[in-house]
């Protein structure tokens, strides 16, 4: 039997426990041996007085807890950089083998947590640290080893993911949608870790170390959220035929340095994931053996969560017989030549109010100019007291250009309010 220390019982462990508890009998065929839960650490014990904990002890000693000799792995779902990073690092310590499903503990600290682990001869996963229900790590590790990742593109925020399919269905604004997102218990009541864009950004940190083997900081991508977006936005997109996603994007060029970032961004109407709707994850993989292809699949929630979590249990109790597991070759990730972001191409969409009168489109294509922004497409439509409302896509353009652009633009007296830019890609 392998026994299991859970640390954290809010949605994700009681999701862990769920399962495990619910699929023992499955769990234990395939692996030839039963998975327990021995004991919990949680703050409040009170507050888990009426589940069903298998039993589990609850505690609130967990430095104890973490030295119980009887413990194999510790599963770490409390979320936050500390006291998880402390935890993580004396389970390592004590020989334990980690599970967590905490984006930014391991986002910050997997290089400490991977040479650690080494030395150790255990190991630290963290499938449901990225996208959730959706095995792309393991997929990454074993499913596309035989592959150089080319690009990887991915939908990693269920949260926004949900707003900007629901602003274009229902045809409301921001706000109103990621008020209904909190009522659904689909945003937290501080949404702004999702709609910044960091949640992705340090998804896409812990993806660029098993995609790329490429050991990258968070300070090394540029990332925006949707707070930006409104309706019009959308609408125009879908006019031009494109879809706004919030996309998190990573490529490796031909000379090998690559480039990662976090934007919103319109992509072709028919393209795969454009197709992703609602709370939906997905990863988009361009690799040079398997070409392109599309994981998808819910990237939150308890159950979904629970079930990455149990498969890297799983996975460990398969490994369980030798010394060192092979699957995470994470500790080969080096330092990788990064692209600088304003070095970039992408078309752009602008939104902005400006007056209405003769020569001031002259005057603001003679500031695109001066930067050498091309406009592929311009629409403006509506019209009222000498006040309109364009719309500009360019064509491919330097992003430090573009920015140059942007702020001459922002202070042209002719512009009332610039409203907002969209990167435009192919995806191709
Ligand atoms: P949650 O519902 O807030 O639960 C957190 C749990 O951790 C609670 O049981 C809490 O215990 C315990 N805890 C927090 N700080 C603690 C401390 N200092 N000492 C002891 N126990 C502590 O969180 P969650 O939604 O399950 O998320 C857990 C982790 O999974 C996070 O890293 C999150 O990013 C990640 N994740 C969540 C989801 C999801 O859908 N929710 C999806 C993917 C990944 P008390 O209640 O006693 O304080």
């Amino acid at each position: 039997m392998l026994n299991i220390g859970l640390l954290g019982l809010g949605h994700v462990g009681q999701g862990v426990l769920r399962i495990l508890l619910e699929n023992a009998d499955l769990i234990k065929e395939r692996v030839g041996q039963a998975l327990c839960v021995k004991s919990i650490g949680v703050r409040s014990p009170e507050k888990y007085q009426n589940l069903n904990l298998g039993g589990a002890t609850l505690t609130t000693d967990i430095d104890s807890m973490l030295l119980d000799p009887e413990l194999h792995i510790i599963v770490e779902v409390m979320g936050g950089e500390e006291p998880a990073y402390t935890y993580i690092c004396k389970a390592l310590k004590q020989g334990k083998y980690v599970v967590t499903a905490n984006k930014e503990v391991v986002a910050k600290h997997k290089k400490t947590f991977f040479e650690l682990a080494k030395t150790q001869q255990v190991d630290i996963y963290f499938e449901a640290a990225v996208a959730g229900g959706i095995p792309i790590i393991r997929s990454l590790k074993v499913g596309y080893a035989a592959n150089k990742i080319q690009s990887l593109t991915g939908i990693l925020n269920g949260t926004t993911n949900y707003i900007l399919s629901k602003i274009e269905e229902e045809e409301k604004e921001f706000n109103e949608v990621l008020q209904t997102a909190q009522n659904l218990g689909l945003a937290e009541a501080d949404p702004s870790m999702d709609i910044t864009g960091l949640d992705a950004a340090y998804k896409l940190v812990i993806l660029a170390a098993v995609a790329f083997k490429a050991d990258i900081q968070l300070n090394d991508l540029d990332y925006e959220g949707i707070e930006s977006i409104g309706l019009k936005d959308i609408q125009y997109a879908k006019e031009l035929g494109y879809r706004i996603k919030l996309l998190a994007l990573s490529k490796r060029y031909d000379d090998n340095r690559m480039s990662f970032g976090v934007y919103p961004t319109m992509i072709p109407e028919q393209h795969l994931l454009a197709s992703v709707r609602e709370e939906l994850n997905a990863v988009y993989i361009v690799g040079n053996a398997v070409g392109d292809s599309l994981i998808t699949g819910k990237g939150a929630g308890g159950s979904p969560t629970g079930s990455a979590i149990v498969s890297d249990i799983m996975d460990i109790a398969f490994d369980s017989t030798k010394k060192l597991s092979r699957r995470n070759l994470e500790t080969n990730c080096q330092a990788v030549q990064i692209l600088d972001s304003q070095e970039l191409e992408s078309q752009f969409y602008m939104r902005l109010i400006i007056a209405d009168h003769p020569r001031v489109l002259e005057k603001l294509t003679g500031i695109l100019g001066h930067y050498d922004v091309s406009i592929a497409k311009l629409i403006q439509k509506e019209s009222h007291n000498s006040v309109a409302e364009l719309v500009i896509v360019t064509y491919e353009v330097k992003e430090k250009n573009m920015q140059q652009a942007i702020h001459t633009l922002k202070k042209a007296p002719e512009v009332h309010r610039f409203l907002t830019y969209i990167r435009v890609k192919d995806l191709v």
